[in-house]
């Protein structure tokens, strides 16, 4: 029995046809008897609309209210794909970062993770639950709600996976993994098998969008094994270690 984390993105669950698929695969990883934590990010361009939304209201907003606006696409996408599991009669529940105990600091909108308390995760584990964790977000210890700046639900998977020392975080987006330049633009780009934490940290911080920065350096330091995959088919992607 592993322990994995899969994290999804806002492609990945970005309608109801696809969270029902990504239930599947959720499912079957679960079947294989694997203890499993699933972190989404919001559904397709939610954020970018929670954005343009609060502009109109204010362009200028609080940034503690923005954060919570923006947590809430998230959290849409947890209880969808928690009900959706429980659609194929596997035990799910869903989690926001407060109910996770994914504590940050203070900084809204680009917060990072101080610590996770996973007394509460780890009870629903071994209660033989799916846990489906909101990514991007977490909570301060004034429990106010912040985010961790675009594209940071990566950050919350690779942050829990460390803090359960999972045995592999699995990240699934649109690509099939890391490849030599974006497969989507120049078609004979090749894919990677394997790369290195610091070449990964070096391709991230060049601006490529596979992975959030900083969940780079938190895989590095804590030694997290990453899979990046394609959420559309079964090929093996790209292994970062
Ligand atoms: N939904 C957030 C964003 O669009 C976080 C994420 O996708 O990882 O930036
Ligand atoms: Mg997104």
């Amino acid at each position: 029995m592993a322990l994995i984390v899969q994290k999804y993105g806002g492609s990945s669950v970005a309608t109801p046809q696809r969270i029902k698929k990504i239930a599947e695969r959720v499912v079957k990883t679960k079947k294989e008897n694997h203890k499993l934590v699933v972190v989404v990010s919001a559904m397709g361009d939610t954020t970018d609309n929670l954005i343009k939304l609060m502009e109109k209201i204010n362009p200028d907003p609080p940034k503690r209210e923005l954060d919570l606006l923006l947590s809430t696409g998230e959290v849409v996408s947890a209880a969808l794909l928690a009900a959706a599991i429980s659609a194929k009669d596997e035990k799910a529940v869903a989690f926001t970062a407060y109910q996770g105990g994914i504590i940050t600091d203070e900084i809204h909108t680009k917060a990072r993770i101080q610590r996770i308390n996973t007394r509460k995760i780890l009870e629903e584990l071994n209660r033989g639950n799916i846990l489906v964790i909101a990514g991007f977000q977490g909570v301060t210890p004034n429990d106010a709600i912040t985010t961790l700046g675009r594209g940071g639900s990566d950050t919350t998977a690779v942050a829990v996976a460390a803090a359960l020392k999972a045995d592999i975080c699995e990240i699934y987006t649109d690509v099939e993994g890391v490849f030599t330049a974006d497969p989507r633009i120049v078609p004979q780009a090749r894919k990677l098998k394997k790369i290195s934490y610091d070449e990964m940290l070096e391709l991230a911080s060049l601006g490529t969008k596979v992975l959030h920065l900083r969940a780079v350096e938190i895989a590095k330091k804590f030694k997290v094994p990453l899979h990046i995959r394609s959420s559309f088919t079964d090929r093996e992607g790209t292994l970062i270690c």
